[in-house]
């Protein structure tokens, strides 16, 4: 499954910081995924919540957010915001438009306990 592989690079990235920052546990990570991300957030929080029965994550309160995607549309000259992969503009409803922002998966923030 995709969603566990993303979430072992999670865990993997959280405990190379634990390493460098000298903690022990988190209380709270934040993520934030794309909305183009092409990533299934039930099952991210599914695995992520497996992950956190033992280990650095042990109890740690996991938020995904989810902001939505902007795009460059070339009829109206500006960026619109979209929620999904091949949607049209939102304003014209054209489809030509190129996401530049949203395919993104990063920790934006991490609550630790020393
Ligand atoms: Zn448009």
């Amino acid at each position: 499954m995709h969603e566990m592989s993303l979430a072992q690079g999670i865990l993997d990235l959280v405990e190379q910081s634990a390493q460098r920052e000298q903690f022990t546990r988190v209380q709270e990570l934040r993520l934030e995924v794309g909305a183009l991300a092409g990533v299934e957030i039930s099952a991210l929080q599914f695995a992520l919540d497996t992950m956190s029965q033992s280990g650095i994550l042990h109890g740690a309160q996991i938020v995904i957010d989810t902001p939505p995607a902007q795009a460059w549309c070339m009829q109206c000259s500006q960026t619109v915001e979209i929620t999904e992969r091949g949607q049209a503009c939102p304003k014209c409803n054209g489809y030509q438009i190129q996401a530049t922002t949203g395919t993104e998966l990063r920790v934006v923030d991490m609550v630790v306990i020393d």
